[in-house]
């Protein structure tokens, strides 16, 4: 570890996403040599600068003020001021605020130091099973149910290739997510769900979309934190569940052979609906186009 003075500048710090054990030396060196550190949450904040002996100023910076206050820490930087930036966990900017003060600063000619260290984006897929060779994070999706299963379509379509897709996701959203993946990608599609990454509770959820989801329903509750991860595979347009069961119908007994029954048992579970609902959105649709 150094002992030189921190260089004049804005400091992009990592902070830990649950075990406060997660920061890296030069971490604590810049959040303590620093004139002052801008924080999501200054209580939550001070909590780990407590834990580190770190008595460094905080000024709150989220998504509510960051703009305005942004202006007001460009004039110090701009007067030689060593500015840490951090959010309540992980890596600022990262579905985060941190992005616009980052941003603001390059505009102004004000050096920008990236302080690596934990992100739950990383931290998940490294365990996750699935490929990191290529991958994309998305961030959360759309709350919206339509909203969220046009995403997760457009994603699929939109992909050249096999990738990894990384998500943000809410415990009280992740049954109905999954069952869009299901429905998008159908049942055998490959995901991880990590939850609580670095804390007591940490937990690997990983397999078919379809058991992973059996899984969760047998649950009285789901808690804590979660990034959900998908093997996801191109699909052409309107081959997810958009298509219609007729059509996906004929082409299971064209291309797979299988007998009326077996083929539809194979949709249900795609798109994570019972034999009863599909069998009458087949009657539906055949009504329709009589
Ligand atoms: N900037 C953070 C980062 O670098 O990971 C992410 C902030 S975002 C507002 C918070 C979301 O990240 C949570 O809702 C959850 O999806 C994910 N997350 C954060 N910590 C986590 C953890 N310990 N385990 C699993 N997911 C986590």
């Amino acid at each position: 570890m150094t002992d030189e003075p921190l260089a004049p500048g804005l400091y992009i710090v990592a902070t830990p996403i649950g075990n406060l054990e997660d920061i890296t030396l030069r971490a604590l060196r810049v959040l303590r040599s620093a004139d002052r550190v801008a924080c999501e949450d200054t209580r939550q904040t001070r909590k780990l600068l407590d834990r580190y002996g770190i008595a460094t100023p905080t000024i709150s910076s989220h998504e509510h003020n960051e703009a305005e206050r942004s202006r007001q820490l460009i004039e110090e930087l701009k007067n030689g001021a060593r500015i840490a930036v951090v959010s309540d966990a992980g890596t600022p900017g990262i579905s985060d605020p941190g992005m616009v003060l980052a941003a603001a600063a390059i505009a102004a000619g004000i050096p920008v130091y990236p302080i690596p260290g934990a992100s739950a984006v990383l931290a998940a897929l490294v365990a996750s099973g699935l490929s990191t060779e290529q991958f994309s994070f998305v961030g959360f999706l759309p709350p919206k149910a339509g909203a969220r299963r046009t995403a997760l379509e457009d994603l699929a379509t939109g992909l050249s290739r096999p990738s990894t897709l990384v998500f943000y996701e809410a415990p009280h959203r992740i049954a109905d997510t999954l069952a869009d993946v299901e429905g998008v990608w159908g049942a055998d599609c490959r995901v991880a769900l990590a939850r609580e990454l670095t804390k007591f509770h940490e937990e690997f959820l990983r397999g078919a979309v379809h058991d992973v989801r059996n899984q969760l329903a047998a649950r009285e509750t789901i808690r804590g934190e979660m990034v959900l991860l998908i093997d996801a595979h191109p699909l052409a347009s309107g081959s997810a569940a958009t298509t219609s069961v007729q059509d996906r119908l004929a082409e299971l007994e064209k291309s797979e052979g299988l007998a009326e029954k077996d083929a539809l048992k194979r949709i249900a579970r795609e798109r994570g609906v019972s034999k009863s609902e599909l069998w009458r959105e087949l009657q539906r649709e055949r009504a329709r186009s009589k």
